[in-house]
């Protein structure tokens, strides 16, 4: 009986199949959440790299804007004292300690100077008798010779000439006539070492940076410390077109030096002409990340894979259970000698096929098959000879059956049951003569037979649906026609046409 889909369905998930396609299914389930967990836990450590990167150029960018202020405030004092003619009267140490308040004493101060409008120093804050220099060549000189309203101006990274040319930036003001004419600057320098110590402070992994660079692309500062990059131009750099683009933000990109990937962070001051940026090392940031993720990945690994084999092992132990189970079925449903159904076998196959012919209403045959003086072969030729013979006899039946509901069985010694479900009396007949042929062509010599040689007779009756009757009278009707046959000369068919107590059997047929 073919098994519907549903049958099939369910015993394929209770399968060795269903184990390991699961067990592998439940493997890449967990190995994808983690996967996927380590994939969000990366994106954290970026998020963290940059809320770091923002936080370290933040506090950088207060501190330099309230010590600028500061310089600026004093830069106003002073130019405010320049102004007034009192100020200006007092002796050189008097007026130098008015005119700039001590801010000289400020740590990583140069000097300040005021410069006539050649570019002569006329005030040194640190002498009350001014160093000697002309600065007229200066960038922060020029700014504001030729610009009234230049304002606080910073300046580019320099060497001083006054200080051993110890490298600083200048804020510088202007100082203007009553009628607005220009009357010289006046300046602070400030030793980029104040930069230095600002970001040498702080730790951005072992291939991060931070720098701080003029809006117009020159290099102020940069840590890791390089004395050689200190005023250089990356105004033409792709980096500082970001720079430009946005008052503040972050994007990766790879170094065109070292070939290492990094986030970087910048920011506009918001009051000064100045950029800081801040840039760390993709190998940093995911450094902590990449070690947890071999650890983790390797465990989730050996467990996934762990459990892929234990799943195929018991896969395969069901398997082999399953397999040994239907063996064992099959084995008690077959004659072991032949091959064929069992006798127990037949009574299951004859009470189905008999019901669904009854039900069907449609024609129900069935052949008895019995090897003709058989005891005497035995006798003859041995027990193990019988058996071969049996064996040979029995491969002749199952041949001879060809439909899939037709089926053999062993029915006890030398007999055999043929059951023909909706199959006609003449088609029984016919099939009931092929396999007596066969047996007989098999040309096995039995010399104490008649004929010479292995043969069997057969009986066969049919039942059709106008008859009453259960399947033992059917059985009963082919034992008294192959009663009939053996009486009759043997090695023939012979045929009961009805299976009522009143019917008659046919001519035997089939004599060779
Ligand atoms: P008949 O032509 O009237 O059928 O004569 P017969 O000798 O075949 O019938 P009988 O029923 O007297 O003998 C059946 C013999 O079949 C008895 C036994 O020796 C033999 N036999 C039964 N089962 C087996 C078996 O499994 N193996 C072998 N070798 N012989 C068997
Ligand atoms: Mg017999
Ligand atoms: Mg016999």
């Amino acid at each position: 009986m073919p098994l519907s889909n549903n049958n099939k369905f369910r015993r394929w998930l209770l399968g060795p199949r269903a184990i390991f396609y699961g067990g592998f299914a439940i493997a890449l389930v967990m190995v994808s959440l983690c996967a996927l967990s380590l994939y969000q836990s990366r994106q954290d450590a970026m998020d963290r790299a940059r809320e770091t990167s923002r936080n370290v150029a933040l506090i950088a960018e207060r501190d330099i804007e309230r010590n600028f202020e500061l310089y600026s405030l004093s830069l106003q004092t002073v130019v405010a004292g320049l102004g007034n003619p009192k100020v200006m009267a007092l002796p050189p140490d008097l007026r130098n300690q008015l005119l700039f308040d001590g801010a000289t004493a400020a740590k990583n101060l140069g000097s300040m100077l005021v410069f006539d409008a050649s570019g002569n120093i006329i005030i040194d804050a640190g002498n009350d008798t001014p160093r000697k220099g002309n600065f007229a060549d200066r960038d922060y000189f020029k700014v504001h010779r030729d610009n009234p309203n230049a304002g606080l101006y910073v300046s580019a990274p320099f060497h001083s000439r006054l200080r051993n040319g110890s490298p600083s930036i200048a804020l510088s003001r202007r100082v203007s006539n009553r009628d607005g004419s220009f009357a010289g600057i006046v300046l602070m320098a400030i030793n980029l070492d104040y930069f230095h110590e600002l970001f040498a402070g702080l730790s951005l992994g072992s291939h991060g940076a931070i720098s701080l660079i003029a809006s117009n692309g020159l290099m102020i500062m940069r840590q890791p410390y390089d004395p050689k990059v200190i005023g250089r131009d990356i105004s033409k750099a792709s980096t500082f077109r970001h720079f430009q683009s946005a008052p503040e933000g972050s994007f990766s990109d790879t170094s065109s030096i070292d070939g290492v990937r990094r986030l970087y962070y910048f920011r506009n001051f918001s009051a000064l002409p100045l950029i800081i940026m801040v840039a760390e090392a993709e190998p940093d940031i995911y450094a902590a990340w990449r070690r947890r993720t071999v650890k983790i990945g390797t465990l989730m690994a050996v467990f996934a894979l762990g459990f892929v084999a234990l799943s195929f092992v018991l896969g395969t132990q069901l398997h082999r259970r399953m397999r040994a189970e239907s063996e064992l079925q099959l084995l008690a449903r077959t004659d072991s000698l032949t091959g064929l159904n069992n006798r127990r076998t037949l009574g299951e196959i004859l009470e189905n096929e008999w019901r669904r012919a009854k039900r069907a209403r449609s024609v129900f045959s069935l052949l008895f098959v019995d090897i003709d003086r058989f005891k005497a072969y035995n006798d003859t030729y041995g027990h193990q000879a019988g058996d071969d013979t049996l064996t040979a006899v029995a491969r002749c039946i199952g041949e001879n059956i060809r439909r899939p509901a037709d089926t053999a069985a062993r029915y006890g010694g030398e007999e055999f049951i043929v059951v023909l479900p909706d199959t006609s009396p003449d088609g029984a007949t016919m099939i009931a003569e092929k396999i007596r042929l066969a047996i007989s062509e098999l040309a096995i010599e039995h010399s104490s037979s008649e004929h010479g040689r292995v043969t069997a007779s057969i009986g066969s009756a049919s039942w059709t649906p106008d008859q009453d009757a259960d399947v033992r009278t059917v059985i009963k009707a082919a034992d008294e026609a192959l009663y009939n046959a053996k009486a009759t000369g043997r090695n023939k068919v012979a045929v009961r046409h009805a299976v009522s107590p009143t019917a008659e059997y046919s001519a035997p047929a089939g004599k060779e």
